[in-house]
């Protein structure tokens, strides 16, 4: 591997239509260092069966690219924090799958969006995630749950800083718990990243919350609404309310070297990213890095 590994692994999500090592080959075409993938359809409950020879096969193309680190994005559908006794079952089978498809692939681990506490009380579904946290890691070996924080949208679990560390107490301060910071849904949810100097107060505050030795991946898209709107819209990196200097400003947070990087998408023409997007992804860490005096 290159020198990239003093700075954010830039990825992308890729799909992994048609079999695993599709999604290696995408990433590659795109000059991704870091890939994000779902290894199974995010709104279906039925798993994916992955042959042990697709694996195999993924985790060699893998070792053979210029990808130095994958993760993988849990399903939409589970709610870890729900009050349904079935609902609850189903979450906890498909995070607990995905968790064992993350160890046999070598993934650095499954992000995960937190879950609901809808029109219920948010402390017992907090205490309710934890339940199925310990569970899921207790039945599944290695690989680390990342849980994502979320725009703050209605009764969404992990809007702030403090939700993540309830998180993280309430699944025990399990050495398996990290998480996944979305730029998008920070600023969504009031946290301002649109520069550096913004960033540094941000990543302080996560730090005195949960320890940022617990951030493993960073999802880095530009948000199409304004700092506290608490509503999901990313929009293509530098077009957005983050904007170009906000993006770079994450894109070479010295804090995130060696830490996959993942833009998610939408891309520039609408769809899933591609090539221009991750040639911008370098523009803006070029950018950053020289406005931050590293270059
Ligand atoms: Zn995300
Ligand atoms: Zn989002």
């Amino acid at each position: 591997m290159s020198d990239t590994a003093a700075l954010p692994l830039l990825g992308l999500h890729v799909s992994p239509a048609g079999g695993l090592p599709k999604a290696v080959e995408r990433g590659v075409e795109r000059g991704c260092e870091s890939i994000q993938i779902f290894t199974q359809s995010p709104r279906r409950w039925a798993p994916t069966n992955h042959s042990d020879e697709s694996i195999a096969q993924f985790r060699e193309d893998l070792e053979a690219s210029p990808i130095a680190s994958v993760v993988i994005h849990a399903l939409y559908l589970s709610n870890a924090g729900t009050e349904d006794p079935e609902l609850r079952e189903k979450s906890l089978t498909a995070i607990t799958h995905s968790l064992r498809v993350g160890a046999q692939i070598g993934a650095v681990g499954v992000v995960l969006h937190p879950g609901s506490a809808k029109d219920g009380h948010v402390g017992e579904a907090l205490e309710r995630c934890g339940d199925v946290f310990r569970e899921a890691l207790a039945e599944s070996e290695d690989c680390p749950l990342l849980l994502e924080d979320t725009a703050g949208a209605g009764g969404t679990l992990g809007r702030s800083f403090e939700q993540l560390q309830t998180l993280l107490e309430v699944s025990g301060g399990h050495e398996r718990i990290g998480f996944c910071l979305d730029s998008c849904h920070l600023l969504a949810s009031g946290y301002d990243v649109r520069s550096i100097e913004a960033l540094d107060g941000v990543l302080a505050e996560a730090d005195a919350a949960f320890g940022l030795d617990r951030l493993r991946c960073m999802h880095v898209n530009d948000s199409q609404t304004p700092l506290g709107s608490n509503r999901d819209r990313h929009a293509p990196l530098g077009t957005g309310e983050i904007g170009e200097d906000g993006i770079a400003a994450l894109l070479s947070e010295p804090r995130f070297a060696g830490m996959p990087v993942i833009f998610e998408g939408p891309g520039l023409d609408g769809k899933e990213p591609q090539v221009a997007d991750m040639e911008i992804a370098r523009e803006l860490r070029d950018r950053g890095r020289r406005a931050r005096g590293l270059v």
